[in-house]
């Protein structure tokens, strides 16, 4: 059930904001998800409704994917995962575990292995919305 664990800190980073700046109703919360990120969308929207707190009464949670951005530690080049092209049985291994990636991946300037995968895990709050 790590969704909860997600909404719980999306709602206490939600949270923060709002205090900050002094918002008593909170409207929009975005979140993003990255590609590689094992989530399921609805129980984590479940989640952040049944975890808001008063003054997030009327809010609606987008939750949106972030692409998998990729950077090589040899040239420093950055690349999408989207844009590779790769095997469809590839694509869903590097899916479930995101290390395999490193066996298939390549950097597309200069072949290196070695990169790491600077978007695309974990969730965070991209933004909010709300009236003073
Ligand atoms: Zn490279």
């Amino acid at each position: 059930m790590h969704e909860w664990a997600l909404a719980e800190a999306v709602i206490k980073a939600a949270s923060d904001i709002a205090e900050k700046e002094k918002l008593t109703n909170v409207t929009e919360v975005n979140v993003k998800i990255g590609e590689l990120q094992q989530v399921e969308r609805e129980i984590l929207q479940f989640a952040l409704q049944q975890l808001k707190p008063a003054n997030f009464k009327k809010v609606k949670f987008k939750i949106s994917q972030a692409k998998t951005q990729l950077k090589c530690r040899n040239c420093g080049d950055t690349w999408q995962l989207q844009k590779q092209k790769l095997e469809p049985t590839v694509r869903e291994a590097i899916h479930f575990v995101p290390e395999a990636a490193h066996s298939y991946i390549k950097c597309p300037r200069c072949g290196s292995p070695d990169f790491e995968i600077t978007q695309g895990r974990g969730i965070w709050l991209q933004n909010i919305k709300g009236t003073r």
